[in-house]
């Protein structure tokens, strides 16, 4: 039987970087995968391809609305889905072999097949042809992610009724799609099939999109949107979805109690994602998951069986890349001994939507709710000439600085670039940096940043330069 010093279970963001780490630091290691690509939810059916469909129907979109006003003729413009989804596709290729060729650089043994608890120290892996290989551990890493989350009273059939992960391998265009929940993969999948000419309508049972980050920034993204065509039906709940040949009947009923009935060709259910333990056989190992299908992890991510850690997505916090690749690279470090940290204040949220919006630090509803006392620095993107040069007029970046000592709470951006501008914010709050520090710094013109420079301004003294 191989014996490893590190196993770690999955290979996403979260798994892959532990094994990366786990061997740099001179540990043996081994991955195991249950699908024969490596890269998980992110590389598969998350972040990588619906970045890549975002990418290529924006392009189409201002080729389409954006161009003209460049002076740049778009006559005859038309667009080709399959090439688009087969260009989706090499990419998810070339990062599951960037991530294959980075085990083998770093002599990581890979295991396809799913990975089980045989006891606390011993894992069998069972592949597609019912073969299983039996690993021996030191310690082990459960890196095994999350999957959608169902409504018990709407059947997901994978064929009308999808999830993101068939929203990404759609053979054409809907004519009218229909999403349950105005949360990040809502707008996302939505903005793709807006650009492409999809009727979009967005059923969210709270009164506002995007309802983790701040609400200013979920205010002006449903602006925008619905100035972009993209419906909403706030306060809304979904009480059911029938299909009939191509076409889906979604209900629902909003908040005065009217019943509410929808047709489209698609229903897209995006209301979050639960934890994935399946297959582990977790109780083998002594462990169990939480009422949420959750890992309990302590501070250093180590399980209720000692030798045995968690991290990403099937642990508490949020369900993102970066947090799972920091949770890989600390659990390694834990184990290795030495005393790695996290701030989880300031992992950053983004969604990738035109404008995108970026968000670190507290909202500001926490610091009221909260009682903190605060100001606000708010700075439109309007008011900025790279933003004028660009046409990108849309949006603002608002930071939250604290009453008395001028320390940078949080940072809220919509706006052009805002996914890129918001490692400003991560920094600043990093070293704690006041609202004043920032200010004083020169920021190229013309930019984007200095709409960051101008918030902090404001923050500061109310005393914006360019407004
Ligand atoms: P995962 O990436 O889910 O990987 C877990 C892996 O474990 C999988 O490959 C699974 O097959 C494997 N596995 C499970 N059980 C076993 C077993 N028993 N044996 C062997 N293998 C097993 N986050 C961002 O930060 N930015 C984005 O832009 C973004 N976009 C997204 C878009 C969509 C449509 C979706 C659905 C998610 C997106 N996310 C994004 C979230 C991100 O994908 C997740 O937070 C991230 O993938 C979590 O990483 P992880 O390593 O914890 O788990
Ligand atoms: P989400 O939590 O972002 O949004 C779910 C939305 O559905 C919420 O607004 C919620 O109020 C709503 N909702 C819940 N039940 C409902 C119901 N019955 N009817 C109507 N609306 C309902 O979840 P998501 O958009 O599914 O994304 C899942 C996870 O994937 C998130 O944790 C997110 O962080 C991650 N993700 C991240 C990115 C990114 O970083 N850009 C992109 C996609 C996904």
């Amino acid at each position: 039987m191989s014996k490893y010093q590190v196993v770690v279970i999955g290979s996403g963001p979260g798994g892959y970087i532990a094994a990366i780490r786990s061997a740099q630091l001179g540990m043996k290691v081994a991955i195991i995968e249950k699908y024969d690509v490596l890269g998980g939810t992110c590389t598969n059916v998350g972040c990588i391809p619906s970045k890549a469909l975002l990418d290529s129907s924006e392009h189409y979109h201002n080729a389409e609305h954006a161009f003209e006003e460049h002076g740049i003729a778009t006559k005859g413009l038309s667009f080709d889905f399959t090439k688009m989804v087969t260009r989706k596709n090499g990419v998810v290729k070339a990062n599951n072999d960037g991530i294959a060729f980075l085990m083998k650089k770093n002599k990581i043994d890979t295991y396809y097949g799913t990975g089980s608890f045989v006891s606390k120290n011993k894992i069998a892996v069972t592949n597609a042809k019912g073969e299983v290989t039996e690993l021996e551990t030191e310690k082990t890493i459960i890196a095994t992610g999350s999957k959608p989350t169902k409504l018990p009273f709407l059947p997901i059939d994978k064929k009308r009724v999808i999830t993101s992960t068939e929203a990404l391998t759609l053979k054409e265009v809907p004519k009218h799609l229909v999403i349950i929940g105005g949360g990040i993969i809502g707008v996302e999948l939505g903005s793709v099939y807006l650009r492409l000419g999809s009727k979009i309508t967005v059923i969210e049972f709270l009164d506002k999109i995007i309802p983790s980050m701040d609400d200013d920034l979920g205010k002006e993204l449903l602006r925008v949107l619905r100035k972009q065509g993209m419906d909403f039906m706030l306060s809304t709940k979904v009480t059911g979805a029938t299909t009939k040949g191509k076409e889906v009947t979604v209900t629902a009923e909003n908040k005065n109690g009217e019943k509410v009935e929808l047709k489209g060709d698609y229903c897209l259910v995006a209301v979050g994602r639960v934890p994935f333990t399946e297959g582990l056989a977790l109780d083998k190992a002594g462990l169990t998951a939480d009422e949420r299908g959750r890992i309990a992890v302590n501070d250093n991510l180590e399980t209720s069986v000692a030798g045995i850690y968690a991290i990403g997505d099937v642990v508490r916090g949020a369900m993102l890349a970066h947090k799972a690749e920091e949770e890989g690279a600390f659990v390694a470090e834990v184990i290795a001994g030495q005393h790695p940290h996290i701030n989880y204040n300031l992992i950053p949220g983004v969604a990738y939507t035109w404008p995108e919006a970026a968000s670190v630090g507290a909202t500001e509803q926490e610091l009221k709710q909260k009682g903190v006392a605060y100001k606000s620095g708010k700075f439109p993107f309007r008011a900025l000439g790279r933003a004028r040069a660009s046409g990108d007029l849309d949006g603002f970046v608002k930071v939250l600085a604290d009453k008395t000592t001028d320390e940078i709470l949080g940072v809220h951006i919509i706006g052009a670039r805002a996914a890129d501008l918001i490692i400003e914010g991560v920094v600043a709050m990093e070293y704690r940096a006041s609202a004043e520090d920032i200010s004083r710094m020169s920021h190229p013109h013309p930019t984007y940043t200095e709409a960051f420079k101008e918030a902090c301004l404001i923050a500061t003294d109310n005393r914006a330069l360019n407004m």
